[in-house]
């Protein structure tokens, strides 16, 4: 095959890969996007393969083989709940095969061949011409070496990400001065790619790399708490992508290259959306906690005397009676698994002529289209599903809004109180409805540990109890008027 036929294909990739995550930005459209990006993919790997002579393609069928069954297993058998876990999982993987290739460049360009753990620790002659000529070699080099930096921290940081997830690690760990003993860590890695770049025969600058990397990506994660993990793991999948892109400048493969950077970049943009729309900043996403300031905030001063409960069968009652009724679900709808009795509600009220619509807050849940993909689950409709811009506007003419285990995205005091840790998040104005019902287990805080001023407000009924037998009670109600 040409080279320029090569780099055609490679830029055909090129496009799928791009045109698919145009077409994930849309759940009409995500399946579609998927495939391309699939195919795009397909095309590149056997492209490559035939680019390179003496390929043996038993080991390549093997490797396709088992990591097939393995992917279509996972896929077919994780919870919708556990999608996060799985994605940091894919981002460790991916950090560790792109560690492992510039390794692999590294053993085979240098030419050592260690018979045992200590030739490691010897200093190896290299061929002056082992990894190019002047500036060719200290690129090869820096490449080589970042990569394995990069690929590690994602390795191992992922690996930690996962087990928060599960909750196999409980606990949160650190360095002693936390940030500071990270970054002393991170300096150690960048003197010993510097010192390898200079030394390229020095396998033990290799190995210090690679042992500082893999203990920078468990300590800085280790200390972030489970529930800003889908932050970190957005970062990491950014990582992952920036360590495929410089695996592709070690092979020389632009296909690699383009997929790496679309990843790299795509992965700190969604970063962004999540820390604007948290209104948090990154540094306080990774070294800290929610603004301080909350501690202040009196919950009994908010709800004293204030609050109203009411009963499922109440508010079928005015369900009934309801022209314009929208449902905002979060975090305690996915832990409730609630999603399918909200769409038998909804169904219900639309039987009885009601016009329904679901509020989507960017950040509901604890990762980032986590209600979208809740809702797809149970079929409700794409076109009902409205994102906070569009919906805002309407709750004036709403007559019922039914907060399902939404918290902090449905807070005024995001909005109204400039001290709050909160201030400045953007939120779905749930409070300018006619009326707005609350199902909850109790008057505790959400993930910023804060109270809210809502669960107070005249025109506010608390339903309380879990979300999806509440919903049944609802629904069960409603039919029977
Ligand atoms: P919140 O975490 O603010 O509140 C969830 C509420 O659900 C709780 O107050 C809890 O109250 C209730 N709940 C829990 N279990 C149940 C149940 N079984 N039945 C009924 N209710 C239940 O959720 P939101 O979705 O409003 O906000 C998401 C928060 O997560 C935001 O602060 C956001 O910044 C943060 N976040 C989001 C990320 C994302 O990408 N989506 C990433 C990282 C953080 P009770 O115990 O009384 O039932």
């Amino acid at each position: 095959m040409s080279g320029s036929l090569i780099n055609l294909i490679y830029l055909i990739a090129g496009i799928l890969f791009i045109l698919g995550i145009k077409g994930l930005t849309k759940p009409k459209t995500a399946v579609r996007g998927n495939f391309l990006s699939a195919l795009g993919m397909l095309i590149a790997v056997v492209v490559t393969l035939f680019t390179i002579n003496d390929v043996d393609f038993t080991y390549v069928l093997a490797g396709v083989g088992v990591g097939g069954i393995v992917g279509v297993v996972m896929a077919l058998r994780i919870q919708m709940t556990s999608m996060p876990q799985m994605v940091a999982l894919l981002n460790g993987f991916g950090g560790g095969a792109s560690l492992s290739i510039a390794l692999a460049e590294y053993v085979t360009r240098t030419g050592i061949n260690p018979t045992s753990v200590s030739d490691f620790f010897q200093p190896t002659a290299v061929a002056a011409s082992a990894f190019g000529e002047g500036a060719e070699a200290t690129i090869a080099l820096m490449s080589i070496s970042l990569t394995v930096l990069i690929g590690a921290v994602t390795l191992t940081g992922s690996l930690v990400a996962f087990s928060k997830l599960q909750e196999l690690m409980k606990k949160s760990y650190g360095l002693p001065g936390g940030p500071v003993g990270n970054g002393i860590l991170l300096l150690g890695a960048l003197a010993a790619v510097a010192f390898l770049v200079m030394n390229p025969g020095n396998t033990m600058a290799m190995v210090a790399i690679l042992g500082l990397a893999l203990l920078l990506g468990l300590f800085l994660v280790m200390p972030i708490g489970g529930a800003d993990m889908p932050v970190v793991i957005a970062l990491l999948n950014s990582y992952s992508g920036i360590a495929a892109a410089l695996a592709g400048f070690i092979l020389g493969n632009t296909v690699l290259i383009i997929a790496g950077s679309l990843v790299g970049t795509s992965g700190l943009i969604l970063t962004r959306i999540m820390c604007v729309a948290m209104n948090r900043s990154l540094a306080n996403v990774l070294f800290g906690k929610m603004a301080a300031g909350g501690e202040t905030i009196d919950a009994d001063e908010i709800y004293d005397g204030k609050v109203t409960s009411a009963q499922p069968d109440e508010v079928a009652m005015l369900l009934e009676t309801a022209q314009r009724v929208v449902i905002v679900p979060g975090y305690g709808m996915a832990m409730a698994q609630a999603q399918h009795a909200v769409r038998e509600l909804a169904d219900a009220m639309e039987s009885k002529g009601v016009e329904v619509e679901y509020g989507i807050h960017p950040v509901a849940g604890r990762m980032p289209g986590h209600m979208n993909v809740l809702l797809a689950e149970a079929e409700v409709p794409y076109d009902k599903l409205v994102e906070m811009e569009r919906i805002n506007p309407t709750f004036e003419d709403t007559d019922v809004v039914i907060v399902i285990g939404a918290n902090d995205v449905t807070n005024p005091m995001a909005r109204d109180v400039e001290g709050s840790p909160i201030y400045g998040m953007p939120i779905l104005n749930v409070d300018k409805a006619k009326t707005v019902v609350v199902i909850k287990r109790s008057l505790s805080p959400g993930f910023a540990g804060l109270p809210n001023p809502l669960f107070a407000m005249d025109h506010t009924l608390m339903v309380y109890g879990d979300g999806k037998k509440a919903v049944i009670e609802m629904t069960t109600a409603l039919n029977q008027l």
